[in-house]
């Protein structure tokens, strides 16, 4: 796979990007790259070297500021085309460059001599979030649905976390070896890593139903403190986003109510 498959990472390392956004390039002849990261000129040049003549297309998984501004100027300089999906609604760190030629929609086929990328639609960490699958080589650019060392932030009102879980079943359709992530290292036991992210919401849903039933109804910053005691207090900010997802979920499966700010059990 590895004379098919070529990681480069960006140097935008960084509390969200860990050691900084991965671009991959698929193929030998007819070259296609995905997420081109943010816009940094050197990381652009070096895509551009490796390309080396042969780049085609760009896709990009979702865009987020560290996946996606790259796919423009890549686009101008090489003249070629640029695909992906918009949000649904707004985010917070949208890259507002990112303008389509072709809109990709779940089950689109990309195909070469060498390799066919099957188009996966996930959100949940976004709602545009796209998963692509190198069908013959049975591995899943996962982009930020899945990543490798760190958890995966699931910031309302875009991103959400019902949509994230059935996101992360729906790959279980799919007949993967492994996950190439869009922070990280190659992936392998992709069924394993489904079911610990999933065991792993899943244990930090019940922690909110249990602290709403023992501490009664509470402001999301009293359950924040009860729910997230585990959490270094730098990253409580993205633990919030995190525990609002969860929050609108539980309303959304009618486990949990709103009122003036208060949430409680139903
Ligand atoms: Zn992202």
């Amino acid at each position: 796979m590895n004379n098919i498959l070529k990681k480069i990472t960006a140097p935008n390392g960084g509390v969200f990007t860990g050691k900084g956004t991965n671009t991959y390039l698929i193929g030998n002849d007819e070259i296609t790259v995905v997420d081109p990261g943010p816009n940094i000129p050197e990381h652009i040049k070096n895509i551009i070297e490796i390309g080396n003549g042969k780049i085609k297309q760009i896709l990009v998984t979702h865009t987020h500021t560290d996946h996606s501004p790259g796919a423009l100027p890549l686009s101008i300089e090489l003249g070629i085309p640029m695909y992906g999906r918009l949000v649904d609604g707004k985010s917070d760190w949208e890259d507002e460059t990112f303008k389509p030629d072709k809109i990709l929609n779940h089950g689109d086929l990309i195909e070469t001599k060498e390799y066919s990328i099957e188009v996966i639609h996930t959100p949940g960490h976004a709602s545009n979030h796209l998963c692509f699958y190198l069908q013959k080589q049975k591995c899943l650019l996962t982009g930020d649905h899945i990543m490798d060392g760190s958890t995966v932030v699931i910031a309302p009102p875009d991103g959400n976390m019902k949509d994230y879980l059935d996101s992360l079943q729906l790959l279980k359709k799919y007949d993967i070896d492994s996950f190439a992530p869009g922070h990280g290292n190659f992936m392998d036991n992709p069924e394993k890593t489904i079911d610990s992210i999933t065991r792993h919401r899943l244990a930090r849903e019940a922690k909110v139903l249990r602290n709403l039933k023992i501490h009664g109804s509470q402001k999301i910053d009293v359950l924040l403190n009860h729910v997230y005691s585990d959490v270094n207090e730098v990253l409580l900010p993205i633990a919030k986003m995190s525990l609002l997802a969860h929050l609108e979920k539980l309303i959304e499966d009618k486990t949990v109510m709103l009122e003036n700010e208060i949430y409680s059990l139903s």
